[in-house]
């Protein structure tokens, strides 16, 4: 097992379009443990693999409350089969984007279908956090994250925010590696 690094906005990679899992194989097994151990690690609730730099479809989710046991899901070629009229809005956050929280509004009921590990499919109907997130980290797989949902305005105060810290944290590591005069 392994931690993997986490991309952050804004990134060219994280727009990319994931391609569909083909071979359930012990690969996937070991980067789904490996995503697992990553979003624990970083206390997220979810994980896409765009954000850990692996374009394939999967994800890895877990939504159990404080009180409850660990409840890890692996959820490989997820999609929305179909979303209900009614539409709900939550604050959401990302690991991709740090110290961002803002509210989306969604679908509030959907129903989703995925596989798992050996490949048999599974279809759910989800409700509340678990709608959310289902809808937050499939965006992932299709390039997208949580601020391209908000305003504009909204939107680019977050990323130039992102870009002027990335800046800066460069800067210091340059500064770092210079050798003392
Ligand atoms: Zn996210």
């Amino acid at each position: 097992m392994a931690i993997l690094p986490i991309l952050t906005a804004p990134h060219p990679r994280l727009t990319k379009m994931s391609r569909p899992v083909e071979r359930f194989d012990r690969a996937l097994a070991e980067l789904a443990e490996n995503m697992l151990e990553t979003m624990y690690a970083a206390n997220g609730i979810g994980l896409a693999a765009p954000q850990v730099d692996v374009h394939q479809r999967v994800v890895v989710m877990d939504l159990h409350q404080e009180d409850e046991p660990p409840a890890p899901q692996i959820l490989v070629n997820p999609e929305v089969l179909q979303a209900g009229a009614e539409t709900a809005t939550m604050s959401e956050g990302c690991l991709s984007v740090p110290e961002a929280y803002e509210e989306v509004e969604r679908p509030a009921r959907v129903t989703v279908r995925y596989q798992d590990l050996a490949g048999v499919t599974h279809t759910r109907e989800c409700t509340g956090l678990e709608a959310v997130c289902w809808q937050h980290e499939i965006d992932h797989l299709d390039g997208v994250l949580f601020v391209d949902h908000l305003n504009r305005l909204k939107r680019d105060r977050i990323i130039q925010r992102l870009v002027k810290e990335k800046r800066l944290a460069r800067r210091a590591r340059d500064r770092a590696v210079r050798p003392a005069a």
